[in-house]
This record gives C-alpha cells, structure tokens and sequence, in this order.
C-alpha cells in the first residue's frame, strides 16, 4: 500500500511547505534531493546539519532508528496510569501560574473528548516560556496529545505531551483519530535537536517530493522480482508509517537499495581488474622442475591436507589470465606463509617476481629470514633465468641504510631478486619492478586504507593477488567487503601443536601475579622462553595511550601507542587506571629474586630498526629468556621455543589481538601457556572477552564471540561504517540473505551494462555514496 502524499506526515506543521514544492529543486541542478536544507527548511536547517544531514535527500536519508507503538488510540474513559497513549480531545480550559512551593510557572490544561476529562500538564522556568503553548491551547482548540498517563491529587493528567493541533494541520477529527493509530518514528536525536524537531523537518521535506522527484536506483525488474517497494513509496513508509508492516516494507527495501550500490560498484571493480588481465604464471611440467618442486623435495614437513588443497586451487588461479584476487583465512599458526612461499615460487618458476608485504619491520625482517632458511640454497642465485635453478630473497623497508636500499632496488628493478620481503615501504613511487607477478599481503587486517589503495592503482599490469589473515571475517563480510574475493580456509593446524592454556589472572590477587613469574621461571628452567606484552612503552604520564583502534605496527608503536585501546574498547568504569609500560616491567623484572639469572630484553617500537632487530634475534637464538614487548610481537612473530606469554592488562586488548599474542606460543611441540591478567570487574564485556579466549583456542569461535561483543562498525575496520551514510539500514551480520540476493542482482545488471550506461540513477546512487569513502571497497 502506498502512503498518502502531502499528508506532512502527521506533525505539527508538517504540511506548510507544500505550496512551495517547486522550492525544494536546486535551481543549479533541478535535482530535488541536492537541494540544500537551508532552502527548505529556513533557519532550522542549522539545527539539523549538527545531526549531518545538510541536503533534502541526506535528510530523506536520515531514518527513523526505531518505530514507538502509539499505544491503542485510547478513549479517555480508558485510561489507565502508567500506559503511552494517543489521545485526540478538545481544550476546555487553560490556565497559567506561577507555582507556590518552587520557582517557575505552571500550564494546565484541561481537555475533553465529550465524554471525560484530562489534564495537560507543563511545566517552565518562567510564565513567559509558557506563552507559545497557551497561545496555541485556547478553549476549542482540538489536538491529539501523546504522553503517559499519570495521576496528580487524584487527577489523571498528561505531563508535558507531545500535541499536534488539527487546525494547524487540516485534519478532520476522523483524521486524527485514525493517525493516532499510526507507528511513531524515534530518530536518532541529540541533547539539541529532539526526535519531534527531526520528524518535523522531514515531514516538511518529505510532503511535496513526488515519484518523478525520487527517482530510483533500484531498477524495476529488480524491484519487481524482489517484491520491492519504489523508492518514493519506501521514503514515505520509512518516516511516515501508518502501520508496522509499512515501515518494514520500506526498510527492507531501503536495505536491499544499499546492499545492491555496494554489490554493483563491486561488480564493476571486479570486471575492470578482470578486463586489464594479467600475466599467466603456471606450474611447470614435471619435465622441468623447477624452485618449488626442489622446494617441496627439501620441506622438512609434510603439508596438511589443507595447505596441498588451498596451494593447488592458488596454483590454478596463477595459471589464468586474469588477476587472482583470493583471501586466505588461517587460524594463528595455521601454517600460511608456506603456502605463499609456494605460490612465489610457482611464480618465480614461470620468470615472475614475488612481493611479500608485512605489516610491520618486524615481521618483514622474520618473514625474509625464515624464507630464507626454508630456502637455503635455492635463495642463493642471483640471475632469474631459467638455467640457474635458485633466486634470492630481498629485504626492503623504509629503515635500511642508504647502501643496503640502493641493492635492495636494484634487486627489485633488475629482477635478481625473485622474491622481495617488506613492509609498505615496497609500494613507494620509486620501487620498481622487472616482472612483479604476484603481490602477497600477509596479515592485511593490520593495514591501512591508503596502503590499501597503493595496491590497487600501483600496477599497470595487475598482478595477482594474494590477501591473508588470521581475523577470520564471516562469509556476509567479506561479500559486503570485498564482494566476490575468492576465499580459502586453512581449517586444521599443523600436526604436533602443542595446546596452549590459557588463564585469567585477577591483576589485585598478589599471590596470583606472584605465581605469573614463578611460572616463567619455570619455563625459563626447563630451557624455554617467555613474552611478556604491556600495552604502553614507557611509564611517562604524559605518553599515556590515546583511545583508539586495535595497535597498528610501527607507526602506532613509534608514537608510543602501541596497542591502543582494544577493539572491543575499554571499560569506562571509574578512574582511567594507569597501564604497565615496558621500561618499568623490564626494571621491575629484572630486580625480581624469583626472575635472578633469567636474561631479560626488551622490544618495541621506539628502538632502532637494528636494536629492535638485535633484541628479536637474541630471542630467537635462545639469547634472551624473556621478552618484555608491546604489541609489536602481536603478528607473525615465529619462534618455536617461546612458551609463555603473559599479557598485562590483558583486559585492554581486543579478542583478536590477544588470540594473535597466544598465537604466538605453543608453536613448537612444547605446551604453551597464556596468562592474562586482567583488572576487569566481573560481569564487564572486557571479563567476557578474556573469559572467550580461556574457553578456546579456536580461532573462528572467537571471531563469533567478537562480533557479538563488539559493534559492526568495529568489525569492518573502522568508525566510517558506523557512521557511513552509505550503510545505514543494512547489517552484513543480519542481512546475510539479502545480500546475497543484491549480489546475484548486480552480478546480472552489470554483466549486461558494465558502464550503467541505461542505470544513470544507480550510477549516481554510486558516485554519491562512494565519493570519498573508497575505504569500503579497498580492502583488499
Ligand atoms: P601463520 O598461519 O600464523 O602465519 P606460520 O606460517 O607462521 O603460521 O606457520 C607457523 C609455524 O608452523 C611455522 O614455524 C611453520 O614453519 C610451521 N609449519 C607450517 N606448515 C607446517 C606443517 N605442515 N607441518 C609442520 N609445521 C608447519
Ligand atoms: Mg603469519
């Protein structure tokens, strides 16, 4: 059913625009939704642009967040105390005065329906701020009244209702009646603008606006085969509902409108990285082995049937001639990095380059040397012909030496190096490259927007593309996210992992924590080594860690923010605590008699490149037997012996930081153990995450857990999808079916139109929600 036009919505002076729709056009454009508020709505408009909404069509864009139920419209007699109801009624009286027992000024009204009486009650600071309701409820005014119903001196009464005078709105008492039954939208409001002010504004913006004004991106086939509302019908049942089934309607349709903009520019991306095409790197014949098979032959395990199967479906894509573009999701020590050291090989192999993009230097610095090793003597070549069976294996990130980073390039452009290991660094301007075949993105939760976009628009010819995490992100994200990325799933973790306990430690039990250090130095005994996480570097007042998303590798961590507040974000009980830093828990530590004898580093991401390197390797090397770290350790860090980790104020950390931080123990075949200690009161959502992570290790069962702790907005990276206005309605977690159904529509559209060449208002629809938000769909 279609909602009544020019109604002004049912509220006060909703309908006054309507003489003057032609107003609502931007004469600039002739488009009514690009109009400004200004010129629509007056000096209200200021009000509402402190909401955001700045245009006719933001406005329109700016929906009810829930629907009240209006209450049985209710004939007085009726009443029953404590109950929200509607009322239409007539004013029999109304007086003024000032109130005796307390200073200000008191409103009473009396009303009648013909039969009882009510009555109205408002209170102010003054009896001038009275005199605009007294003006309006003169004796025979009829209005409808809407609050919850009380009693005062054995009087039932409405204090301060919401009223819409009929006279003021040309409404019949029929009329009001029947609006009393209608759903009341609750918009998301301010301590400055109220939910009444908003639907107010809507309505005078929304009354004139025709069909031919609010034209729709959905196109009709679309729309029919999905049983879709028009968008002007959707527009009107969405702020102006006269019942339930109406609003719904309309926000499934609106749902549906957002989830088919994103699924077609995905589309459209796809098919423009499809069309540029890419070189095909196929496997070699088993005539000529070449760098992965003598790989394969020298590996000194045997792969899990999820690495050979994941490895076979990359080493297809490879061989095609368009760009692969796949996720591959792996729970922490799932054993991806050989899976992409297959992948460049294959690539090197067929005469390509490999690039390997770390996060952060630590991680680059790991991730070269350990291929190193699995390499050995195959990473000892220099030339990449196909006569000389070994390549080698270059390390470029922003910190190296003038000498080091002029061999480091010429490596890259001459293409000696087959495989180059590096942080973002890699995607500078300068960095060139002979024959870039495969670009590698490990951990690519941990980078950011801009990096993101480098590798999108980097390369003319585009090379394939492998995008690992150990955040495994639900199936309806990652549609809404990267569309049709391929994915594929490590499920089982190498054989022989060790289990790793985990244990909440309450941080004001002292014979708890004193028992943290016995335990490593029971580790430290048994000849294995222990990490020790803080979330801030230095006990400096003034560096306290601003709040913020999950840590970010070294930047974050050059500016003493290492972890930042977790992603699930803080407890804000009480006073800010303050957090341990490393210079002290290293001081502390090392004077501790339980700890006597034990070595002691530290590592994070104030120090050099090469101390920070240095501290890394002594750790690795057996050196060191305790790490006192930040959150720089978070991702990737592989060293077998490491068994324990202990995280202070665990609590701080988001559920995918600490899973990473556990990761990173129980590596080898020891049994690892994870103490988290925590100063979260219980029943908090932070002593809920901790409480997940002791309860498992399953890397896809946290993730569930995370979602449901956190907001979606956090999840998909970011405060610009809470806040987007291109995602208002749709929840990728909820919506999972109707995404699917945009996805399959859009698929379709765009196969047939890629340019939209016959969808102008969905192309618009496109450019208006995308502008400067590209962030939604580069994640890859
Ligand atoms: P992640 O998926 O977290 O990046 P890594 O690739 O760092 O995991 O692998 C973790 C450890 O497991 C490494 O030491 C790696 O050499 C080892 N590993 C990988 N695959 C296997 C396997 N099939 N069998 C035994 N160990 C493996
Ligand atoms: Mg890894």
């Amino acid at each position: 059913m279609a909602a009544r036009r020019g109604d002004g919505g049912g509220v006060p002076g909703g309908a006054g625009a309507s003489a003057h729709g032609r107003l609502l056009h931007d004469p600039a454009t002739g488009d009514a939704l690009a109009a400004p508020l200004a010129k629509v709505l007056g000096a209200g408009a200021k009000k509402i642009a402190t909401l955001g909404p700045t245009t006719v069509g933001d406005l329109l864009r700016y929906y009810p967040r829930r629907y009240q139920d209006p209450g049985t419209y209710t004939e007085m007699a009726q009443l029953v105390e404590g109950e929200h109801v509607t009322i239409v009624a007539k004013v029999v009286s109304a007086t003024t005065r000032t109130m005796q027992s307390r200073p200000g000024a008191i409103l009473a009204v009396r009303v009648t329906d013909g039969h009882d009486d009510l009555q109205l009650t408002f209170f102010a600071r003054s009896r001038q701020r009275l005199f605009m309701h007294e003006r309006r409820l003169v004796p025979g005014a009829e209005g409808m009244f809407t609050g919850t119903v009380g009693t005062y001196r054995g009087t039932r009464q409405l204090t301060h209702p919401e009223f819409l005078l009929l006279s003021e709105n040309d409404l019949t008492t029929a009329e009001a009646q029947e609006r009393a039954r209608w759903p009341r939208p609750i918009y998301p409001a301010s301590a400055k603008v109220t939910t009444l002010e908003i639907q107010k504004a809507v309505s005078t913006v929304l009354g004139p606006l025709t069909e031919a004004d609010l034209p729709d991106p959905l196109p009709e086939d679309v729309r029919r085969r999905r049983g879709l509302l028009s968008l002007a019908d959707a527009l009107h049942q969405v702020h102006v509902p006269h019942d339930d089934a109406q609003w719904r309607a309309a926000r499934r349709r609106l749902r549906f409108e957002e989830a088919f903009v994103l699924q077609t520019e995905l589309a459209r991306r796809r098919g423009d990285v499809q069309s540029r095409g890419a070189v095909p790197r196929p496997l070699r014949g088993e005539e000529h082995p070449g760098l992965l098979a003598q790989f394969d032959a020298r590996l000194p395990f045997t792969l899990t049937r999820g690495q050979r199967a994941v490895g076979a479906e990359i080493a297809q894509d490879l061989a095609r001639p368009t760009p692969m573009l796949r996720l591959l999701q792996g729970d922490v020590g799932s054993g991806k990095t050989v899976v992409a050291l297959r992948a460049m090989l294959q690539v090197v192999d067929a005469g390509g380059q490999a690039v390997l993009l770390a996060p952060t230097e630590v991680l680059a610095v790991q991730h070269a040397r350990s291929m190193s090793t699995l390499l050995g003597e195959l990473a000892e070549g220099g030339y990449l012909s196909g006569a000389t069976d070994s390549t080698r294996v270059t390390l470029l990130t922003g910190s190296l030496g003038a000498k080091q980073r002029r061999e480091a390039l010429l490596d890259a452009a001459s293409g000696s190096a087959g495989i180059v290991v590096g942080t973002h660094a890699l995607l500078a301007e300068h960095v060139q490259f002979a024959d870039l075949g495969l670009v590698v993105v490990d951990e690519q939760h941990r980078f950011g927007v801009e990096q993101r976009d480098v590798l999108r628009t980097r390369f003319d010819v585009q090379p394939h593309m492998l995008v690992m995490t150990a955040t495994p992100i639900p199936r309806t994200v990652a549609m809404t996210v990267f569309g049709d990325l391929v994915t594929s799933t490590l499920e089982e973790l190498p054989a022989g992992r060790a289990e790793v306990t985990t244990v909440v430690v309450p941080a004001d039990n002292p014979t708890w924590t004193a028992r943290v250090w016995a335990r490593v130095r029971e580790e430290v005994d048994a000849g294995r080594r222990a990490f020790v996480v803080c979330p801030r570097i230095c006990a400096d007042p003034d560096l306290m860690p601003a709040a913020g998303p999950a840590g970010d590798g070294d930047e974050a961590d050059v500016l003493g923010l290492d972890a930042g507040a977790p992603g699930g974000g803080p407890e804000r009980e009480g006073e800010p605590r303050v957090l341990r830093a490393v210079d002290e828990v290293l001081a502390e530590l090392r004077a501790m008699p339980v700890l006597d004898g034990v070595r002691i580093g530290e590592l994070h991401g104030r120090m050099t490149p090469a101390d920070k390197d240095a501290a890394m390797s002594a750790f690795a090397a057996g050196q060191l037997d305790v790490l006192v770290a930040t959150t720089v350790i978070e991702v990737g860090v592989d060293v077998p012996a490491a068994s324990a980790m202990v995280v202070l104020d665990a609590d701080r950390f988001g559920i995918s930081q600490l899973h990473q931080l556990r990761g990173r123990v129980g590596r080898g075949s020891d049994p690892g153990i994870c103490l988290l200690v925590s100063s979260a009161p219980e029943g908090s959502v932070a002593a809920e995450r901790l409480a997940a992570l002791a309860a498992t290790t399953d890397g896809f069962v946290l993730a569930r857990k995370d979602l449901e702790l956190r907001n979606e907005g956090d999840v998909l990276g970011g405060a610009q999808w809470g806040r987007s206005s291109s995602l208002r309605l749709l929840r990728v977690l909820k919506d999972e079916d109707l995404i699917e159904q945009a996805r399959q529509d859009a698929v379709v559209l765009v196969a047939d139109d890629p340019a939209l060449d016959a969808h102008p208002v969905l192309l618009g629809a496109i450019q208006h929600e995308l502008a400067g938000r590209e962030e939604f769909i580069d994640r890859a």
